[in-house]
């Protein structure tokens, strides 16, 4: 640290993105990408004459985007916003709206404690249950913002929209924030919610279902009074948030809903293989409506899983963190990968017992 930082940020604890190793091919199962490429009509339209165009500014309102956007979701252009993945977004919301303080799960997105501190906010921290799931109750008149991922991450739970829609009748004073990164993967979207009630922000990302973590790209669903505020913190921070590949990226990637469908539910079944194996080596898995899983092993301890994988060119992501720490978050790849850390799993569990797991 040098003695020029202000004090203020002496003590953030920045965000810690799982590993992205460039010098070993891995199976990569860490960050929640899609194994899929883009779009064929995304990879297209990025072509030499786009690129040609680098030397000139991109649209600052990413209109070809936000209409986009709008269409897909069914709203108008002026209840969208984009930024420069979820994570802007979200870094926005909590500069944007956080005054009267803040509300997340203790195991939820790590870089909502990350904003909140940033931003010096005064937070409170909401357990999840025994059973790591968010108890909606917990979020009612609760007097500050509310940001709630939903389904959540790591852990894969997800709250019906009826439950949402009671957390946002107890706090009609309140911003209640959804954060929909995995929604696509079977969880229940709270889009049709923002026509009737003005204190809900929706915030989504390409990175995950759409197949473009690389390009990043989010996307923010409110009101329009809410997305003017979010465009008065972009335009008061990075005007040009998304570069002009990006834009055409996000606009080809979102229209090409046949390919979106497929690559959605090959994850989806290869979630449904990965989880029926993992229970026949004697994890328990948390029901998940997300690309990944969230699992412990009833002979493995987290760490040592998370290690012995990483040995055989298997990546998953291990947080050392209280209430988690035994668990593993495995993203899902396609059937081939989830077979390869089906059986991989099996030799380390084999390994440490001495035994042939069937
Ligand atoms: N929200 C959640 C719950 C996430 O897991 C992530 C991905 N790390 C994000 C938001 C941010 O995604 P991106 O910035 O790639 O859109």
């Amino acid at each position: 640290m040098s003695r020029f930082l202000s004090s203020a940020f002496s003590k953030i604890s920045p965000y810690t993105p799982g590993e992205q190793p460039q010098n070993r091919e891995y199976i990569k199962l860490n960050t929640n990408e899609s194994p899929f490429p883009p779009s064929p009509e995304v990879v297209a339209h990025i072509n030499s004459e786009e690129a040609s165009r680098l030397n000139l500014y991109s649209d600052p309102s990413a209109s070809m985007l936000i209409d986009a956007v709008a269409e897909n979701f069914g709203v108008s252009a002026d209840m969208v916003a984009v930024g420069n993945g979820s994570d802007e977004i979200l870094a926005f919301s909590f500069m944007a709206f956080c005054e009267k303080g803040v509300a997340f799960a203790d195991v939820t997105y790590g870089f909502y404690r990350v904003y909140a501190d940033l931003y010096g906010l005064k937070t409170k921290i909401i357990p999840l249950t025994e059973k790591y799931e968010i108890n909606p109750d917990d979020y009612k008149n609760i007097g500050c913002t509310i940001f709630i991922a939903n389904p959540n991450a790591p852990t894969g739970h997800c709250l019906p929209v009826s439950e949402i829609e009671e957390i946002l009748v107890s706090n009609p004073g309140n911003l209640v924030v959804i954060d929909e990164a995995y929604v696509d993967f079977g969880g229940e979207s709270s889009v049709p919610l923002v026509n009737k009630y003005n204190n809900l922000l929706v915030i989504g990302t390409f990175s995950k279902s759409r197949n473009l973590a690389g390009a990043r790209i989010g996307y923010a669903i409110s009101n329009p009074e809410i997305i003017c505020d979010l465009n008065k913190m972009k335009f008061s921070f990075n005007p040009y948030n998304l570069n002009r590949l990006s834009i055409i990226a996000g606009t080809y990637g979102i229209k090409d809903k046949e390919y979106f469908e497929k690559c959605t539910s090959l994850i989806k079944e290869a979630r449904e293989y990965t989880v029926s194996e993992l229970k026949k080596l004697n994890f328990e898995v948390l029901d998940s409506k997300t690309n990944f899983v969230f699992a412990q092993s009833g002979d493995i301890d987290g760490e040592e899983y998370y290690l012995s994988l990483k040995d055989r060119g298997i990546l998953v992501r291990w947080f050392n963190k209280d209430r988690i720490r035994n668990f593993v978050r495995i993203t899902i790849g396609t059937k081939e990968q989830m077979s390869l850390l089906i059986d991989a799993t099996r030799d380390i569990i084999k390994a440490k017992h001495g035994e042939d797991i069937k």
